[in-house]
């Protein structure tokens, strides 16, 4: 896609694959909804263009972008500045654009927390937490967890290594996924971050519940579909459910704020969202 530079500001998202993202239809309703001009579009970029379009997004007046799959680690080498906390977690998500400059945060474990503090209604500082998945989203959300004051986390990975590796930056304890399904009772909060549970894994669990206890709370990053098996299972057994929504539309309200100054409307994104998905707000 190319646009010509234009006095009015756009942002963008930026990965590839980007046909599916749901970010230009929820940013785009809360600018037109705020009386600003609606110019939020997804741009595929793959990972051999990114310095050539960045360099673009830069010259054609963009004012912030997203990145996503597989940007978050190499666009910190393009970045003027990176926010401390950004810098902690070792990831970017969210791009802000001052004349050339251009300035990188991680909106990712922000907007994780505020979900997940908007569900338990207050202090979870003492609860017991258990992550699947060691990647780049494990990597936010264990880190911001930790500075928060949430010190009883525990990560379980399909290589065992990359866990060890998270552990050894954040002082949480390293478990096979077999050892974590043994242990599941001891947790009061397990977060599925992996995609397990997503396209073509649709029926698939990132971890046996059998031995899951009914005060447990399971979170669910993914957002696509609104219930996956996890979180289905664990409705089944008496457990607490969130799905991905409120991490996706809280660190899509922190870029927002960033770029804009305004704060978005986080009903009307989540109404968007589960429109598009065709499904009610279940969890
Ligand atoms: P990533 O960096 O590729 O990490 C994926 C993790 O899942 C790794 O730990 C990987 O284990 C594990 N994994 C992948 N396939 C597996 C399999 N078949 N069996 C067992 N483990 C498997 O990905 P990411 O960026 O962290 O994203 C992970 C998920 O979070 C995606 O579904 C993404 O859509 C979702 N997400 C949601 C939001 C939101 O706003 N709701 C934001 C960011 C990401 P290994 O280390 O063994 O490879």
């Amino acid at each position: 896609m190319r646009l010509s530079k234009l006095d009015t500001p756009f942002y963008a998202v930026i990965g590839d694959p980007i046909e599916q993202s749901m970010s230009p239809a929820i940013h785009n309703a809360c600018l037109q909804q705020l009386g600003l001009e609606p110019r939020y579009k997804a741009i595929r970029v793959p990972e051999e263009e990114l310095d050539k379009q960045v360099e673009w997004l830069v010259e054609s007046g963009c004012k912030g972008f997203n990145v996503t799959i597989p940007h978050k680690l190499r666009i910190m080498d393009l970045l003027d500045d990176i926010d401390p906390y950004a810098k902690a977690i070792g990831a970017v998500n969210t791009v802000e654009i001052q004349g050339n400059r251009l300035k990188g945060y991680n909106t990712d474990g922000p907007g994780f927390y505020r979900g997940l503090s908007d569900f338990h209604q207050g202090n979870f500082d003492d609860a017991t937490v258990l992550v699947l998945g060691a990647g780049g989203a494990a990597r936010a959300i264990v880190k911001t967890l930790i500075m928060k004051g949430v010190s009883n986390v525990s990560i379980a990975n399909r290589t065992v290594s990359k866990a060890q590796d998270l552990l050894e930056e954040s002082g949480s304890e390293a478990l096979s996924i077999s050892a974590a399904e043994q242990r599941l009772a001891e947790y009061d909060i397990i977060i599925n971050t992996t995609p397990i549970g997503m396209y073509p894994k649709e029926g698939s669990v990132p971890i046996d519940l059998s031995f899951v206890s009914s005060k447990s709370t399971l979170v669910d990053i993914i957002y696509n579909p609104l219930l996956t098996e996890f979180l289905r299972i664990g409705l089944e057994r008496g457990c607490a459910v969130q799905n991905g929504v409120p991490m996706f539309v809280h660190q899509a309200a922190l870029a927002f704020e960033q770029w804009t100054g305004k704060e978005p409307d986080i009903e009307l994104m989540k109404e968007i969202i589960h429109e598009k998905l065709g499904g009610k707000p279940t969890c």
